[in-house]
Order: C-alpha cells, then structure tokens, then sequence
C-alpha cells in the first residue's frame, strides 16, 4: 500500500517540488502517493508550509507526521489543533545558502566595501580595513545555521563568538549562553549576526538595552527573523551614530511597506528575506527520509520542540 503524502503549500511550489519528492521518495525506497488533493482521512503525511490553505489539523486523522518546507516555524507551532509530530526543515542547500548569504555581509562591512564601490568620485581614499582576526563577530543563535556561518567565519579567521539558550562547545568559536554570555557577546560585537528563531523568548531581544551595550558603530545583520529587532530602538540606536549599519533581510511585515523608515534609511541596507531558500532537490530528500523513518519506525528528524517553540 502507498503511503498518502498531501503536499499542502502555495501552487508555484508544487511546481518547484513534485519531481524532485517524487525521485527522493522512490530513491528513499518509499511507495507513494503524493498529492495536492487527498481526503484528510487518508493522510498519513503533511508536507507543509504554514501559509498553506491547511490551518486546522483536526480532519487528519491517521497523519503521523507535519513535514514543515520552512526552517522557521513560529506560525505553525502554536497551532493548538496540530497533535503530531512536527518536523521543521534542515536542508544542506538552505544552510550553504545562508553561509554565504552572511559571509558576504559580512565581509562587506568588515571590507567597508561600500566606500569602494560607492563612491568612484575620483578621490584616492585609502582605507586599510583590520585583519578578520581584529574584527570580533558574535553570531546570536548556535543552531544549525549559526553554527555554520560561525564556522564559516572563523575560517576566514573571524574572531567568532555564539550565543545560545543550552552551552555549546563549538572548536574556534568562543561559545555563550545565558543573560551574562549574551551581554558579553553584545559588548565584544563589531558585527553581530542575528539567527534566532522567533518565540516568546526571542522577541526583542535587540532593544535600547542590548544595542546600548553593543561598541559605538557596530553593524548588525539579521537573517533571523524580524521581531528580534524593536524596530524604533535601532531606527534611533543609527541616527545616534551607536550603530552603524542594519543589513535587514527579515521584517515584522513581509514584503516590508514601501512607507516603512527602514528604505529610506542611508544606513540600512534591506534585502527581501532571500538570505535562503529551501533547494528543492536537498529539501526533497531530508523530507523523503522522514517519511522512510516514520513507515520503519525510527524516529523523525529535526522534531520541534513544542514547549521551547522551535
Ligand atoms: P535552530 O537549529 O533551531 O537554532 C536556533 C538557535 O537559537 C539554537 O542555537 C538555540 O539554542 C538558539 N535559541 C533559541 N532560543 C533561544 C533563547 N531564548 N536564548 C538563546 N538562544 C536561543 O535554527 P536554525 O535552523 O539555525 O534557524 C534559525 C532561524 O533562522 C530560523 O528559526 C529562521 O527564523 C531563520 N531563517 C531565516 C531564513 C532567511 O532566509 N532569512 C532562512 C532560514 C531560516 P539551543 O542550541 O540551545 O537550542
């Protein structure tokens, strides 16, 4: 018998996903039935992204399992009618896009690439930028993609600290946690990365407080999500000159209003949340292994944790 997998998400992505799931399933050894269009009933698993037309669970009655396309899962993990297991992504392409996404942003301002590239006004202005072992980075969130890009980072050779909720012992990375670790990681910070999830905990975590606390001038770059930022606090923390640049890829409202303060401003820099993509291929197969699990009896991959909130 086949498995009934309902793909529950946007149309453009059924398109992007149906052949790459289909191949992952048959290379995963599972028999299945994959569909837009199944009677709840007979659903044993939900691939699912939370802007789906899906928003109560209650009729999928024999489903084993939710199979989120999206990393982030805060508008899917207070769902009180969601009963089973939830899986949210962790994808090889997602995390490589990411990586890459901050290393450039990275180096952009470490570089002060701008000053280059933005001002060919015929003035020979040398501008000499430290060494990247001069230029302390602290990563908020040590998870997956923290993880990575801090790596990635110290590489370069970054002096590379973390924050996270639960100690890490990460090589090359000097590795924070609790109230004390976080105002240690702000007040050494020239550039900090934001990639927390958001929850209750998280929600404003940068606030007058924190960006007080943070080096006269120093950048942040939030990939995470935009309810980390109190959004008038850094408006106010930049034009004091206490930070010196937002690169903001993640906003309170998506797509960010035309009318909102972050475009106009000349010390922001706004990306419309493309920092990373789920990749269909590598996505398809960390699904299709789920499935596989879930059928042999093995525990899922990257369950959320329901209390914690991600
Ligand atoms: P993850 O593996 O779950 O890692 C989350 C990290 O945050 C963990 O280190 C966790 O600590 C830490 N954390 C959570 N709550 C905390 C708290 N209250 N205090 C201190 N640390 C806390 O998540 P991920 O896969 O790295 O993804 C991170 C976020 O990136 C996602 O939630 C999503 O919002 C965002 N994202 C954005 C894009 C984009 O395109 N912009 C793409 C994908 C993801 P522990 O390690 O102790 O649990």
């Amino acid at each position: 018998m086949p498995v009934n997998i309902l793909f529950a998400a946007h149309a453009e992505r059924w398109e992007t996903y149906e052949n790459p799931l289909n191949t992952a399933l048959s290379n995963a050894g599972v028999q299945a039935n994959l569909s837009t269009d199944i009677a709840p009933f007979e659903v044993d698993y939900i691939v699912y992204a939370p802007n789906s037309d899906v928003q109560d669970f209650t009729p999928f009655t024999r489903a084993k399992a939710v199979l989120n396309l999206w990393a982030g899962v805060e508008d899917v993990v207070g769902n009180t009618t969601l009963r089973i297991p939830l899986a949210r992504m962790v994808d090889g392409g997602l995390t490589q896009g990411m990586v890459e996404w901050v290393t450039g942003h990275v180096l952009r301002h470490h570089l002060n690439t701008d000053l280059q590239v933005l001002n060919q006004d015929g003035i020979w202005r040398k501008h000499i930028p430290p060494l990247a072992c001069d230029r302390p980075v602290a990563i908020l969130g040590l998870g997956v993609l923290g993880q990575a890009c801090a790596k990635a980072l110290a590489g370069l050779g970054f002096d590379v600290s973390g924050w996270s909720r639960s100690p890490k012992d990460v090589p090359d990375i000097t590795c924070l946690n609790g109230d004390d670790g976080l105002q240690q990681a702000l007040k050494r910070a020239g550039i900090i990365v934001l990639l927390l999830p958001f929850t209750p905990q998280t929600e404003n975590i940068i606030n007058a407080g924190a960006l007080s606390l943070m080096p006269k001038g120093a950048v942040i770059i939030n990939p995470g999500r935009g309810q980390l930022i109190a959004d008038e606090a850094l408006l106010n923390a930049l034009d004091q000159g206490q930070i010196g640049h937002a690169t903001l890829d993640v906003f309170r409202q998506e797509p960010l209003p035309p009318e909102h303060p972050f475009w106009a401003h000349d010390k922001v820099t706004v990306t419309p949340h493309i920092a990373s993509e789920t990749r269909a291929k590598t996505a398809a197969e960390v699904i299709a292994e789920n499935v596989r699990r879930g059928e042999a009896g093995e525990p899922f991959l990257h369950l959320v944790d329901r209390d914690l909130g991600y």
